[in-house]
């Protein structure tokens, strides 16, 4: 049996310092992950943005705008998802056949579902570690990883300043962690 896979996700960015935190990590344990990236954010920080595409990383839709799908109509929310595709496209983001799209908070309704998933790929996630949450220490965050890992197990976490304290500690020790329980990094 070969190794079993893990799939490594930051959502919210990109964001000043803290994606290029993320994105050195992430090179110097020779991991690729998916960037779930905010339009508005891609918009003031193109270059960040180009750095993720240049290093072979996954970028996903996560709306232009950070809706929550449930206090959002379908239209509006199928807008705003199209105006970050736009954005991205615009920073240099290669159309795909179906592109990945994860719905903030995830809170999205039935009908946005039955309107996207023809044309989106959407993704959930199956450990969430709080990092954002101030609350949480360091060790809660990669315990509550390394705890639930699976084959296939798709991790959240955010590249935002909310969770800068929590991942910037946490990140240089479960990134060989998750390696040495046999997992390898793939992209979604
Ligand atoms: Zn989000």
């Amino acid at each position: 049996m070969g190794r079993k896979q893990v799939y490594l996700t930051f959502d919210d960015g990109p964001t000043p310092q803290v994606t290029d935190f993320v994105l050195n990590q992430l090179n110097q344990h020779q991991v690729k992950a998916t960037f779930f990236c905010v339009g508005k954010n891609i918009a003031s920080e193109p270059q960040i943005f180009a750095n993720i595409l240049n290093e072979k990383h996954h970028i996903g839709n996560h709306t232009q705008n950070h809706l929550n799908g449930w206090k959002t109509s379908c239209s509006s929310y199928i807008a705003d998802i199209l105006k970050c595709t736009d954005t991205m496209n615009l920073q240099g983001y290669l159309p795909e056949n179906k592109p990945l799209f994860r719905p903030p908070y995830g809170k999205i309704t039935r009908e946005q579902i039955k309107a996207l998933k023809d044309q989106y790929r959407i993704v959930m996630w199956s450990i969430l570690a709080y990092d954002w949450m101030p609350h949480k220490s360091q060790y809660y965050c990669l315990n509550t990883i390394l705890s639930h890992l699976k084959n296939g197990a798709i991790i959240a976490l955010h590249d935002s300043h909310k969770a800068a304290p929590n991942i910037t500690k946490t990140l240089p020790l479960m990134l060989p962690a998750i390696k040495d329980k046999g997992y390898d990094f793939a992209l979604l």
